[in-house]
């Protein structure tokens, strides 16, 4: 298989990038998604029920921005900010150049 490597990892970057785009956020990876998390396992002969606690990292919201996605979108905002003001200028200069 002479396959280019490259290729692949270009390709899995570029979905990588588009699941980032469409799924900003993920499951908390402490409590998988649930919001709360269990402490401590019932053990002994007399086991007591086990504490639920709301989750300290995500604070219960079961979900966590992934990393990259707030500068993706950042990047993609920006370009398009930047795109707009292109678009102002040409159309503030168009009534002048159509005088001349
Ligand atoms: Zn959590």
């Amino acid at each position: 298989m002479s396959f280019p490597l490259f290729l692949l990892a270009v390709a899995a970057g570029a979905a990588w990038l588009g699941s980032l785009w469409l799924h900003p956020f993920g499951a908390c990876p402490r409590c998988r998604g649930h919001g709360h998390i269990t402490r401590g396992k019932p053990k002994g002969r007399k086991p007591r029920p086990p504490k639920v606690t709301t989750c300290p990292r995500c604070k219960g919201a079961a979900r966590r921005q992934r990393a990259g996605s707030r500068t993706l979108h950042q990047l993609a905002r920006r370009v398009r900010r930047e795109l707009a003001r292109q678009r102002r200028q040409r159309q503030a200069a168009a009534p002048s150049r159509a005088e001349d």
